[in-house]
């Protein structure tokens, strides 16, 4: 076959373009207009539809909405973060309904609902960005709002459901958290005891959760208890639970090391009943759909903690440079050099596994393998990063007055929370055939 004249191309190529501007146009022209704004000054000048020329994964739509995020957070989040740090929470209604408004509370989230429609690379792009912030606790906050308390419900609960509680997410008139963890049950999430008992047409509830981001300004939870007494892992199920409801009790704020302006909650539940119209897709299904929610909570925390990774290495960087002792900046020092060089090194290792497991993921491939290696190598790095910078700071990398303590303390959560790193390591021997029996058991 012969190659098409360049006049046969440069119209293939308008086509293709207007073709994908029509199947983005609803959602992206309804719900946000700071990135429309940018992704139509691109598509004036350059194709958007394969990767950027230096990028594996992202187009030219990625950076865009990168851009417009980038936005917001130098205007109406990163200028407040010290003052929330030192209160111990942020303002979520405030904050979430201004991400609402320009779409980054619904990335890939269907347009019926007020989502952006798009497939989860983007929310990847957004994740990242979000590691502009220069604390650890507001995109935590968000990434549940977003990333980690929707999933399921998205997928696969009722119309009604979804117009219920994911279109006000979506839009940030409401906040919402995740309650899977409790007391006695945060990595082995098969042994929760919350119980939600069927009675008539709603669910009784008691129990409690431990450890819930944005608990104590949540409008809704979305609850992982036990419906039944049958085996661990089909017995429970998800539901939909406004924290308003009668006999939700928050016992305690709890006070933190690190991820200060992110409130996290103990939460009690006493007779509390729910219409049973709230139940997330089908009973039983529960810890599957959970399963499934770690998944993206995982790939979503290593995307967002590759920036401030760099960010600490840069302005290490930048303070070796201009800080002298023995009459030399201390980046002469070779050690100090050599050490910075192989922590970017290890960052770029990561981020490069993180887009392979997202190329794979948004084509329909299982990626638990490498989602827990990346998760795994991620939690290694939030600690080796900050703490080999933080030493080339000296007294000053012990003040409160640098982001490397900030993040030295933030980012530790990182090999705790999501499943800690021997759950990853558990998900990854499973997947080599070496886990012993009985740990599978
Ligand atoms: C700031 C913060 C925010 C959080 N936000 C939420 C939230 O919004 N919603 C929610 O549901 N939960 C949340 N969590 C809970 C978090 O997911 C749990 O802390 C985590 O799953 C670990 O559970 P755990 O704390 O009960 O530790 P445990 O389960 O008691 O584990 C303790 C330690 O045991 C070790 N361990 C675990 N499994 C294995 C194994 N298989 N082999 C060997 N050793 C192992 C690990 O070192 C682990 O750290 C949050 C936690 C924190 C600290």
């Amino acid at each position: 076959m012969l190659p098409a004249d360049p006049k046969t191309m440069a119209l293939r190529h308008l086509f293709l373009l207007q073709e994908r501007a029509k199947l983005l146009a609803p959602s992206l022209r309804a719900n946000c207009a700071t990135w429309r704004l940018s992704h139509s000054l691109r598509d004036q000048t350059q194709s958007s539809s394969a990767p950027a020329r230096d990028h594996p994964i992202y187009t030219e739509e990625h950076f865009a909405l990168r851009d417009s995020l980038r936005k917001i957070i130098d205007k109406e989040i990163n200028p407040f973060v010290d003052k929330w740090e030192e209160e111990g929470q942020f303002p979520a209604h405030q904050v979430f309904k201004s991400l609402g408004k320009a779409g980054f509370l619904g990335v890939n989230k269907p347009t019926e609902y007020g989502g952006l429609g798009l497939d989860y690379s983007y929310c990847i792009a957004v994740a990242e960005e979000l590691g502009n912030i220069r604390c650890g606790g507001v995109p935590m906050a968000i990434g549940v709002q977003a990333d980690m308390a929707t999933p399921a419900l998205a997928r696969f609960g009722s119309d009604e459901l979804k117009r219920e509680f994911l279109a006000p997410t979506i839009a940030g008139d409401v906040v919402a958290c995740l309650g899977v963890s409790e007391p006695g049950a945060g990595s082995d999430v098969a042994s929760i005891k919350t119980k939600a008992v069927r009675k008539g047409d709603d669910y009784n509830i008691n129990g409690g959760k431990m450890w819930i981001t944005n608990g104590c300004q949540a409008d809704w939870m979305c609850l992982l208890a036990n419906t039944s007494d049958g085996p661990p892992h089909k017995n429970k199920s998800l539901l939909c639970l406004p924290m308003k409801t009668s006999g939700v009790h928050i016992a305690k704020k709890i006070d933190k090391m690190g991820m200060r302006s992110s409130d996290t909650a103990q939460i009690f539940f006493e007779d509390v009943r729910v219409p049973s119209k709230y139940l997330i897709g089908e009973e039983g299904m529960g810890f599957i759909y959970q399963m499934l929610q770690f998944q993206e909570e995982r790939m979503w925390g290593v995307a967002n903690v590759l920036v401030p990774l760099e960010n600490i290495i840069q302005e290490t960087i930048n303070y070796t440079r201009q800080r002298k002792i023995f009459n030399q900046p201390i980046i002469q020092k070779q050690i100090v050099h050599f050490r910075l060089a192989e922590l970017a090194t290890e960052v770029e290792l990561l981020r490069s596994l993180l887009y392979r497991a997202v190329a794979l993921y948004i084509h329909g491939n299982d990626v638990t393998k490498f989602a827990s290696m990346a998760k795994l190598k991620a939690g290694y790095l939030a600690r080796e990063v900050p703490d080999s910078c933080l030493q080339f700071w000296g007294g000053m990398g012990f003040t409160n007055e640098v982001l490397v303590s900030r993040l030295y303390r933030d980012l530790r959560l990182l090999s705790i929370g999501a499943g800690a790193d021997e759950v990853m390591l558990s998900i990854i021997c499973k997947h080599m055939d070496i886990l012993p029996k009985q740990q599978q058991a």
